[in-house]
């Protein structure tokens, strides 16, 4: 397909977790760039409704599910509903997640298989019905992981997160492998600090708050994660694909910097 002829198709994106934070931040640029979305929830509707009227107001169509993936494998099926409603699907964003603050030592199975169930099973699943649905529409497609710095780096406290995300980044890199020939590429984008609901940030203008230990000396807004991903699943990318982009203000480069300088012990706890 030529750049053009991308251009010109009509295109739909499902973004899952879209009702707040990053995923509504992309569903609401991707619209911009002119894709209709699918927007999925777990607990927040009123926030999905939110983000879809964003999305109408972009000019473009929105389509509403709610998902738990955490009840799988039925879960997954959101996005062949979605895909149904929408026409088709050229693009899947995974950005729901979850995760702990617990120690490792007092985590229990149950929370360990909920973390990956919603932050790793969840993508698995809700990628191969997007790859499928693309394969057999024949114009390929674009397949985006949101991990997290925690892809590459540990974090006291977020065992379980760390594994998911872990494996999410590892699992990126087979899809991008196995799916290259159907010319659907799949990248992950690993956020460092966002202001969003997760981070207990909502309503913060990121350039007001230090930090000290980042880079860039800011946490990140929503909407910077955003146009990595917009940048992912258009035209411009069509030769990216098994990598993770880091969104971090250059969080994941401080390992030994940081090390060197922490002067006590607290980051040992939570
Ligand atoms: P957020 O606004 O709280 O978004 C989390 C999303 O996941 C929400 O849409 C939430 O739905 C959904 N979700 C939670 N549990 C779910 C479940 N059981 N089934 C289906 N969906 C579920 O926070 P965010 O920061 O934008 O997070 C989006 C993604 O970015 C996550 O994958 C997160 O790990 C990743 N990330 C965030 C940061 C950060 O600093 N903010 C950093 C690195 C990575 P409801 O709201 O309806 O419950």
């Amino acid at each position: 397909m030529t750049l053009q002829e991308h251009i010109d198709t009509p295109r739909v994106a499902v973004v899952t977790g879209s009702d707040s934070g990053i995923g509504r931040a992309t569903a609401v640029r991707l619209a911009r760039d002119g894709f209709d979305i699918g927007v999925t929830w777990h607990r927040d509707r009123d926030g999905a409704d939110r983000t879809a009227d964003e999305v109408r107001a972009q000019g473009r169509r929105a389509a509403v599910r709610q998902a738990d993936l955490s009840d799988l494998p039925a879960a997954a099926a959101v996005v062949d509903a979605l895909a149904d409603e929408l026409g088709g699907i050229d693009v899947l964003v995974n950005c729901a997640g979850t995760g702990t603050a617990t120690p490792y030592l007092d985590i229990g199975l149950d929370t360990l298989r909920q973390v990956l169930d919603v932050d790793l099973a969840g993508p698995f699943l809700c990628g191969q019905r997007a790859a499928r649905r693309m394969i057999r529409q024949g114009r390929g497609g674009r397949i985006v992981n949101i991990t997290s710095v925690h892809e590459h780096q540990p974090r006291v406290g977020a065992a379980p997160y760390c594994a998911a995300k872990g494996g999410l980044g590892l699992l990126t890199q087979v899809m991008a492998l196995e799916l290259a020939e159907h010319g659907i590429t799949v990248n992950s984008v690993a956020p460092g600090e966002i202001a969003t609901p997760m981070t207990g940030q909502t309503d913060t203008d990121v350039h007001d708050e230090e930090r000290p230990g980042i880079p860039l000396g800011r946490p990140g807004d929503a909407r910077e994660v955003a146009a990595v991903v917009a940048f992912l699943v258009g035209p411009e990318s069509s030769y990216v694909t098994g990598a993770s982009w880091a969104v971090d203000g250059g969080m994941l480069r401080m390992g030994p910097q940081a090390g060197s300088h922490l002067a006590d012990d607290s980051w040992r706890r939570i």
